[in-house]
């Protein structure tokens, strides 16, 4: 077999056959081996964790260092295992049944640009542990720091006595090679982290698919929220990793009795404000107008913009440049002051540009959250000490994700009670997924036998 690196393959077919062939052998491991593989994998993750952070930053130009090495290690200690498919039984008059959850087989996932690490592992550590071998598309922007953790992670399962290849990729990434690997016999189910093009893609393959796709997380504060908690939260959740989550808020919708209060801690916190024609020189060069057929006389959001992919996840200091401001280092997050119409609000910008709108009450707030998250049901945030309000937000936009006085990052284990995953299934309704997602449920009855009670 043509084998380029561990797990790197120079065709699709190459790619499936040698991750088909290494399921199997996986399927004849006990469960204490795949536990040990499981170990195996954090622990790789964790000692390399600084290495592939440095490396995503400078192969796509985006994001922040020191973030991308809290992810790995979050992915490393928080990513739920096999622990998480523990069968269910049922004892009764009949005899006993259990209900377990096996492998798909082979999965073919793709990964976003934006964040091509963090999904691989986490993607990798929830596929294996549920039994199956897992065959990336990776983003070509991100191809090299991708295939270097695919060789680590093949070689730990290697050095803890599982198969080679269950995890693999292609050589040279391309949308013809994902569309072959969509569509290959030997995929047993699709998992597909990015935007709305490649969502739809898996949604309408005919296979089992998991679709994780973009947001446009609003953070709402009204007038009870503790203020100088909310804006440190703001500027935290909002400046991570420059803002690429998908998770992370993109806009301030704020009650207008406290949004002064609001931007002076805001400002007093890591943040940069913007007025007037800057905010008109910032839109120029960060968006481009287009119209787009599939929007034309949609009410919401009648223009569709491209974002320069220049600006994307680069630092607030490096946007600022380009206006001609100099700030230091410590400035992590640049913020407007916009109505609800301006693209800024309306478009997932992925990159340290925070618009504020200004509204008159906590009603409004609700009704505009709603509208800029655009039926994504994605993530949304709240600050407040009204827990009325707290409900009324919740339900109105019945996100998968949503935060209460905290940064967006706590809604994926991050400063937030549960576990921890880079791939949230909004569309296709798995949420925050793992093992028990990648899953195939199977019910084996005993008739009248073993039931003692
Ligand atoms: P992208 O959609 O451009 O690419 C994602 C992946 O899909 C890449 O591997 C890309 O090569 C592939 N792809 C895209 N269009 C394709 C097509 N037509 N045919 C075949 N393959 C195709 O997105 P990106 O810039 O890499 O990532 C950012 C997007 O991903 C944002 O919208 C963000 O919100 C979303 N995202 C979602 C989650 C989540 O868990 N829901 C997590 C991370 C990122």
């Amino acid at each position: 077999m043509q084998e380029v690196g561990s797990g790197i393959f120079p065709t699709v077919d190459l790619a499936v056959s040698a991750a088909e062939e290494a399921q199997k052998h996986l399927r004849q491991l006990n469960w204490e081996k795949r536990e040990t593989i499981i170990r195996a994998l954090r622990q790789t993750i964790r000692k390399n964790a600084q290495v592939f952070a440095d490396e995503a930053v400078k192969e796509t130009g985006m994001g922040r260092v020191e973030d991308k090495h809290f992810k790995h290690l979050l992915v490393a200690d928080k990513t739920p295992g096999t622990e998480d498919i523990a069968p269910r039984a049922f004892s009764g008059d009949r005899g006993l049944t259990i209900i377990e959850m096996g492998p798909y087989g082979v999965i073919g996932a793709v990964t976003p640009a934006t964040n091509p690490c963090a999904t691989v592992m986490n993607n990798s550590i929830g596929m294996i542990a549920a039994g199956n071998g897992v065959v990336f598309s990776v983003h070509p922007r991100a191809k090299k720091v991708s295939m270097h953790i695919i060789d680590t992670l093949n070689k730990a399962i290697v050095e803890a006595g599982g198969p080679n290849n269950l995890i693999t990729t292609v050589l040279e990434p391309s949308l013809e090679n994902t569309d072959q690997l969509l569509a290959h016999p030997g995929i047993n189910m699709l998992v597909a982290t990015g935007g709305p093009e490649i969502v739809k893609k898996v949604m309408s393959s005919g296979k089992k698919a998991i679709g994780a796709g973009a947001g446009n997380p609003p953070v709402v504060v009204d007038e009870t929220a503790n203020l100088e908690h909310a804006a440190k939260s703001i500027v935290a959740g909002a400046s991570f990793d420059n803002n690429l989550p998908c998770i992370a808020e993109k806009e301030i919708i704020v009650v207008d009795y406290v949004a002064d209060q609001l931007k002076k801690y805001i400002l007093q916190n890591g943040a940069f404000e913007i007025k007037g024609n800057q905010v008109d020189q910032l839109k120029r060069i960060i968006l481009s107008e287009k119209q787009d057929e599939k929007h034309a006389g949609c009410t919401v959001n009648p223009k569709k913009y491209t974002v320069n992919k220049e600006y994307i996840g680069k630092d607030a200091k490096e946007i600022l440049k380009v206006l001609g401001i100099d700030v230091d280092r410590s400035i992590r997050l640049i913020v407007c002051e916009t109505d609800s119409d301006h693209p800024f609000v309306q478009e997932e910008l992925m990159m340290p540009v925070l618009p504020l709108v200004r509204v008159k009450d906590v009603a409004e707030a609700i009704d505009l959250a709603v509208k800029v998250e655009h039926g994504n049901r994605h993530t949304a945030i709240m600050h407040s000490k009204n827990v009325d309000n707290l409900t009324s937000l919740a339900r109105a936009i019945d996100t998968t994700i949503f935060v209460k006085n905290g940064p967006s990052y706590a809604g994926i284990g991050a400063g937030g009670e549960g576990y921890t995953t880079f791939t949230i299934a909004g569309p296709t309704g798995e949420g925050l997924t793992s093992a028990k997602d990648f899953c195939r449920s199977r019910k084996c009855v005993l008739v009248d036998g073993f039931s003692i009670v």
